[in-house]
C-alpha cells in the first residue's frame, strides 16, 4: 500500500472530525478549553473615572493657587464629594474621581500645608486620570469562538464581568498499551521484557497539554482481549490511542480489531520517519489513532497527529500543530521516501531559531529526550540537507 504523505494526513483529520458539544461553565473552569461563543464584555472599563495615581483630586483651572482638602477617594471607598474651586479630595490609586474634578495631582508634586495643598506645577485636564470606557465599551467582543482559553484570557472576562462560557467539552482520551514484553518500570524485568515508555509518554504528553489523566490499560497481544479493551475505550473515550501491534507483523492486531468494532479506516501508513505504521479511523465522531509501538514513533504520533485531531474535537479554529520556521546548524541526511521528524535543540538566543541535531535518533531510542525541545519537518528528498537550510519545526 502506498504511503499517505503526511500533509495528508491532516487534510483527513479536518475532513473526518467535527467540534464535541458545547456546554456552559463557570469561567474559571473553562481554563483550557475552545470558546464555542465569542464573549462580549459585560461592563465598561474602566467602569467608573478614576485615579491612576496616589494624589489629590483637583480642578486643573485652579492652577496652582492652594486649595482646601474637603475629603478621601479610596478605591472601593468614594469620598461623596462635589469639588468646588480652590477645593481639593485626597485620592488613591483606583479612587472613584470625584464630581467637579477633572484631574489629579500626582503626590509628588503636592506639598500639604495643614488643611490645605499646594501644587509645584500646574496639571491639565485629564492629567493621572483613568477615563470610563477607555479601554472598552460593555459589548466589545473579548475573544472568538475558536480560540483557546488561557489564563489571560480569563482574567481579562472576569475583569469585564464575564461569568460564564460556551466552550466545547474536553477530549476524554483514552490509551491501550499493547504488547506481552512490555512491562511497568518499578518491576523486575523478565527474559525479553522492556519497560514501558509509551504509558508514561502518553499519559504524561495528555497531562502536560492540559487534558488531565488519560484512563491508560494494558493490553497482551491477544486478539480477544485487544478486542474487549478497544470496545470499551471506544463507548468511554473520544479518543482512543494504542501503542503497539499496528505493523504486519503476526501479533499486530490493531487494524483488524478496529475494522470488526466498526471503525472507519481512513489511512494506513504514513510517508513519516519515524511512525510509519500510523493508523488513523473514525466511529460515530470517535477517533482512534493507532500508533507504531516505537516509542520514538509514538512522540511523533503525538505531537503532530494527536495534536491535530484534538484541535478538530476542540472547534480550534487555529489547528495545531502550528509550525514555525528555523535553521538547521548542520548537515543532515534526508530519506528519499519519507519525511523525517527529527527530535532537536532549539536555540533561540539570538533572535534565530537554531535547530541542532541531536544523536540517537532512531525509532526505538528516548534518550534524547532528555534534551530535545521541538520536532524538525525534512521533507522527503534525494539530496541532503545543508547547514543553513530552513526548515519547520514544531514544539515536543
Ligand atoms: P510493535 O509496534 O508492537 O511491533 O512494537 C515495535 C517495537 O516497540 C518493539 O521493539 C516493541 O518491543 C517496542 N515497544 C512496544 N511497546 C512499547 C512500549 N510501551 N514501551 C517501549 N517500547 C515498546
Ligand atoms: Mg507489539
Amino acid at each position: 500500500m502506498a504511503l499517505l504523505p503526511l500533509g495528508q494526513a491532516f487534510e483527513h483529520y479536518a475532513r473526518t472530525l467535527a467540534p464535541l458539544s458545547v456546554q456552559r461553565v463557570p469561567l474559571e473552569l473553562a481554563l483550557g478549553s475552545v470558546l464555542a461563543e465569542s464573549p462580549k464584555a459585560r461592563i465598561a472599563l474602566p467602569r467608573f473615572t478614576q485615579s491612576a495615581m496616589d494624589g489629590y483630586a483637583v480642578r486643573a483651572a485652579d492652577g496652582v493657587a492652594s486649595r482646601q482638602l474637603i475629603g478621601t477617594a479610596a478605591a472601593g471607598s468614594p469620598a461623596g464629594v462635589h469639588v468646588g474651586p480652590g477645593q481639593a479630595v485626597r485620592i488613591l490609586t483606583g479612587g472613584m474621581l470625584p464630581d467637579g474634578a477633572d484631574a489629579v495631582a500626582r503626590q509628588e508634586i503636592v506639598e500639604r500645608d495643614g488643611h490645605g495643598i499646594c501644587l509645584r506645577q500646574a496639571v491639565r485636564v485629564g492629567d493621572e486620570v483613568r477615563r470610563e470606557g477607555e479601554e472598552l465599551l460593555a459589548g466589545t467582543v473579548l475573544a472568538h469562538a475558536g480560540q483557546r482559553v488561557t489564563s489571560g484570557l480569563v482574567a481579562a472576562l472576569a475583569m469585564a464581568g464575564v461569568d460564564t462560557l460556551d466552550v466545547h467539552r474536553r477530549p476524554r482520551i483514552a490509551v491501550l498499551v499493547t504488547g506481552d514484553e512490555v512491562l511497568r518500570v518499578g518491576h523486575p524485568l523478565g527474559p525479553g521484557q522492556i519497560y514501558d515508555a509509551n504509558g508514561p509518554l502518553l499519559r504524561s504528553w495528555f497531562v502536560e497539554h492540559g487534558y488531565g489523566e488519560p484512563v491508560v490499560a494494558y493490553v497482551p497481544d491477544d486478539e480477544a482481549a485487544l478486542e474487549e479493551a478497544l470496545s470499551a475505550a471506544l463507548d468511554s473515550a473520544d479518543l482512543v490511542v494504542t501503542s503497539g501491534g499496528v505493523s504486519v507483523g503476526d501479533r499486530d492486531y490493531v487494524p483488524a480489531v478496529a475494522d470488526r468494532l466498526g471503525v472507519r479506516a481512513s489511512f494506513w501508513k504514513v510517508a513519516q520517519k519515524p511512525g510509519k505504521p500510523l493508523w488513523y479511523g473514525v466511529r460515530d465522531g470517535k477517533a482512534l489513532l493507532g500508533m507504531p509501538g516505537n516509542p520514538a514513533a509514538v512522540l511523533v504520533c503525538l505531537v503532530v497527529h494527536a495534536r491535530a485531531v484534538l484541535s478538530h474535537l476542540e472547534g480550534e479554529t487555529a489547528v495545531q500543530p502550528v509550525w514555525s520556521q528555523g535553521v538547521l546548524t548542520e548537515s543532515m541526511d534526508a530519506d528519499a521516501q519519507r519525511d523525517r521528524l527529527v527530535r532537536m535543540r532549539l536555540d533561540l538566543g539570538d533572535g534565530t531559531a537554531r535547530l541542532h541535531l541531536l544523536p540517537k535518533q532512531e525509532s526505538h531510542m528516548l534518550s534524547n529526550l532528555a534534551s530535545a525541545h521541538v520536532l524538525a519537518w525534512l521533507p522527503a528528498r534525494d539530496e541532503a540537507f545543508k547547514a543553513g537550510e530552513r526548515v519547520a519545526w514544531v514544539p515536543i
